[in-house]
């Protein structure tokens, strides 16, 4: 019996390079770019390279993984020269706004944020 392949995200596209995106930071685990629409000067999502697909989803044996990807959006922060003021959000199902059905995060920043936001 074979398995139909599920088809790929767009981000699991961008990861493989099969799409085109400005990466901004790479490591074994996971991957950052520019968001194509950014709502903010500096717009990047931090994605894993394992395909979860939402936070909701993650397991425990991800939470090293989970740890890791927090750290790196404060180092990507620092690269893309944000200081210490930036927010990160993860939208976790369509009526919460994800339309992108691979966990990623947002980091913000390059403006004044307010909160909550509009
Ligand atoms: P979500 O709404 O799922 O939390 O976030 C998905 C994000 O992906 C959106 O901010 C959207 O602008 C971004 N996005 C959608 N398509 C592309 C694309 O082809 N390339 C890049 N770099 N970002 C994309």
């Amino acid at each position: 019996v074979t398995t139909p392949a599920v088809s790929k995200t767009l981000f699991e596209k961008i990861i493989d390079r099969e799409l085109p995106a400005t990466i901004v930071y790479e490591d074994e685990l996971c991957l950052a770019f520019k968001d194509i629409h950014p709502c903010a000067p500096m717009h990047v999502l931090l994605v894993p390279k394992k395909p979860i697909v939402q936070l909701s989803q993650a397991a425990p044996e991800d939470q090293a993984l989970l740890g890791h990807l927090m750290l790196t959006a404060t180092k990507v922060a620092a690269l893309e020269g944000l200081g210490e003021a930036y927010r990160l959000v993860i939208n976790n199902g369509a009526a919460a706004g994800m339309s992108v059905s691979h966990l990623h995060l947002h980091l913000i920043g390059g403006r004044p944020l307010k909160w909550p936001p509009a």
